[in-house]
């Protein structure tokens, strides 16, 4: 068993004294965190996290995720909270530990392939810091050697996982070593029989093979010293779930497979690679199509080697491996390496940067190789992902873009879940739908029927889906609500000639379109309601010039009634807020439709020169709807006043849109209000409300 003592030499042989101490510190802390905890070996449970910094200790990780390793359990198994982890050992560290626990927290259940795979790439994307993943991987490791052959239910899911997730990863990033070990010790506990057998079998295999392994690997030797060679020869063994997988996919038996005799030649340069290459093709007759060169064209995780395979004495197949020390390295601890083999502590801190610089091997490796630079595309994306992976209520992953949103998200589901979206949990709580989703995150939508897409969704949704969708929507919708206003609005200007639309002869009406190229009535209709073409000038032009002069003849109809549920086209000023009580008057203002104002409004007044674009306005008596008013409150300067006036606002039902503050005077402070109302009495209502406050001095609608 490890101890702390242990630890601390190793960490002394790469660390400074100042971070080794704060490893110890770290391992300190945990002890006392898990006081009384204990593994189910009976262990103290502190054994378990010491392990761990342990694993990567012996990778060289820095001190920061060495410390992350040892506090790793804290927040997930003791009352520790991660703020108390920050104030300890920093923001870095916090981080680390609570990355690691959320992962740790992922439940990872139906397991077909697929699913698998965005598991996998869904813990990546998770993982903000690669060191997060790496801390995992070796806290799984510790897990899986101390799994014990028991065959619970716990012990079974975790071996599952190791295989479908966590050695896939140990894989992705180059960590072949780890990746075996996860391999061998899930085969073990999932399937303890079949791994006894072959593990006999090639304990077995191995005494007849001795003979024959030594006598090749002296004839390599010997050829490879004479041409000035120093090489280490190294045999090779397949390792057990290897072993396994090509009996099943390959359907061969034990022994065709254990017939290969396998080596690997570790050589100090490339250039050397090749030539032994040479010499051992001289030795042995090559096996035509058996040679790739993954020098050249290396693999998708960096994985670098020439492979061929010979024809040995008694035509006993033998397969090599020839790469660098460096490869080795590489194949073996992939993106660990860069923590093992460079020691300049500068680049220890930035969090991905150790991940960036693997990556950058690999695309600088893809570039003398001189081919397409897909192949690591993979690797890439998933460590430095622009997408989110998100759960449905059911556990299915579905991937959005980064930045993506609950209604890209219900979009993602289905159309029809995206138009009657009305609000969503993420993680059970509700929550607004315009909060970014992160990695990992359970959202679950709430629809409504008859609901319909906002036009705001266009601020944050993401996806192409979402905003095709949406945007689709209200192109009809405006449509219908154009159409429905621009006839309004030129009735009312025929009645002023006593006529209207109904009554118009047949022919002069579709004369009248055809002369100004609309195919059919409700496009005129659509441009009058945007505000492209006046009611007035079109329903004199209508009837063919008769009449009086327009703009007197305005004063003759009776005004629009608006009842709030016009839609896109009619829309309320924001200069002077009117709400229903208030007497208002419209402004036609292309491409926007009309515009409400309050009658006395300054803006409206400057707007009076362009008189044929204004609109006689009244609300109508069945008005519906809630509308925005400002109000400014004086109140004293006291601690938790604003509180106190939302509290008050918000008990009686009514939203508030904005609230600010702006310093009056030493004593008195204005707290500028913009909320949501459904009239004047309403409105009255809630100012009385107000003024019962006691440091309420004045409150007084904003007017413009
Ligand atoms: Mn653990």
């Amino acid at each position: 068993m490890q101890t702390i003592d242990a630890l601390d030499t190793t960490l002394r042989s790469y660390l400074n004294p100042e971070q080794a101490s704060h490893v110890r510190r770290a391992y300190y802390f945990a002890e006392q965190a898990h006081f009384g905890q204990v593994r189910r070996s009976g262990e103290d449970y502190v054994t378990h996290p010491l392990a761990v910094a342990g694993i990567l200790a012996d990778m060289h990780m820095d001190h920061q995720s060495l410390i992350a390793a040892m506090l790793h359990d804290v927040i997930e198994d003791t009352g520790i909270p991660k703020t108390a982890i920050g104030s300890q050992f920093g923001p870095t560290v916090a981080e680390l530990v609570d990355g690691v626990s959320k992962l740790t927290q992922m439940e990872f259940e139906t397991l077909e392939e697929k699913q698998a795979e965005n598991f996998q790439k869904m813990a990546l994307a998770m993982a903000r810091d690669i060191r997060v993943i790496l801390v995992k991987l070796a806290d799984r490791l510790h897990n899986m050697r101390t799994l014990g052959v028991l065959q619970t239910s716990k012990a079974r899911r975790i071996a599952r996982e190791t295989l479908d997730i966590y050695a896939p990863i140990a894989m992705r990033l180059g960590m072949n070593t780890v990746r075996m070990e996860f391999e061998d010790l899930g085969f073990n506990a999932l399937y303890p029989m079949r791994a006894r057998r072959i593990d006999a079998a090639l304990r077995n295999a191995r005494g007849h093979r001795k003979e024959l392994v030594d006598k090749i690997r002296h004839q390599i030797e010997t050829t490879l010293a004479q041409e000035g060679h120093e090489v280490d020869v190294l045999g090779r063994e397949k390792h057990l779930y290897s072993i396994y997988k090509k009996m099943k996919s390959k359907r061969k038996s034990f022994s065709e497979i254990m017939d290969i005799y396998a080596f690997r030649i570790i050589v100090d340069s490339v250039d050397t690679c090749y030539r032994v290459l040479g010499c051992i093709h001289s030795l042995y007759k090559p096996v035509p199509g058996e040679f790739k060169d993954y020098i050249a064209i290396p693999k998708a995780n960096g994985y670098q080697s020439l492979h061929t395979v010979l024809m040995g004495m008694h035509g006993v197949p033998i397969e090599i491996q020839i790469r660098t020390r460096e490869m080795e390295a590489m194949a073996n601890n992939g993106i660990a390496a860069h923590w093992l083999y460079k020691t300049d502590s500068q680049s220890t801190n930035g969090s991905h940067t150790r991940a960036r610089e693997w990556v950058q091997g690999l695309l600088e490796m893809q570039q003398r190789a001189g081919n397409s630079l897909e192949f690591i595309e993979n690797v890439k994306i998933d460590l430095f992902p622009d997408e989110i992976y998100v759960f449905t209520p059911k556990g299915r992953i579905l991937e959005l873009p980064r930045g993506a949103t609950a209604v890209d998200f219900a979009y993602a589901v289905h159309t029809d879940v995206g138009n009657s979206c009305v609000a969503c949990r993420i993680n059970r709580r509700l929550a607004p739908l315009s909060e970014p989703l992160q990695s990992g995150e359970t959202v679950e939508i709430l629809t409504a029927p008859g609901a319909s897409p906002n036009p705001s969704w266009f601020n944050y949704a993401v996806s192409a889906k979402a905003r095709t969708n949406i945007r689709h929507f209200l192109k009809n919708q405006t449509r219908e609500d154009s159409v429905t206003l621009g006839r309004r609005l030129l009735d009312r200007a025929l009645a002023a000639f006593d006529r209207s639309l109904d009554q118009l002869p047949e022919g002069q009406l579709a004369e009248y379109l055809q002369r100004h190229h609309y195919e059919q009535l409700d496009d005129l209709l659509e441009q009058i309601a945007r505000g492209n073409r006046l009611p007035a000038i079109t329903a004199q032009q209508l009837l063919g010039g008769h009449g009086a002069d327009p703009t007197l003849a305005e004063g003759k109809a009776a005004p629009v009634a608006i009842r709030g549920t016009e839609g896109f086209m009619v829309s309320y000023a924001r200069c002077c807020h009117p709400i229903p009580g208030d007497p208002i008057e419209g402004y036609l203002s292309s491409e926007k439709g009309v515009v409400v104002h309050r009658e006395r409004c300054k803006n409206l007044a400057d707007m009076r020169e362009k008189s044929e674009r204004l609109v006689a306005l009244r609300w109508d008596e069945l008005v519906e709807g809630e509308y925005s008013v400002e109000l400014r409150i004086e109140v004293e300067n006291r601690r938790g006043m604003i509180a106190v006036i939302a509290t008050r606002i918000n008990s009686m039902g009514v939203n508030i849109e904005k609230i600010s503050t702006d310093d009056k005077d030493y004593q008195f402070t204005y707290v500028d209000l913009e909320m949501l109302v459904h009239n004047r009495v309403h409105l009255a209502h809630i100012m009385k409300r107000l003024r019962a406050i006691s440091s309420v001095r004045k409150v007084t609608r904003i007017k413009n």
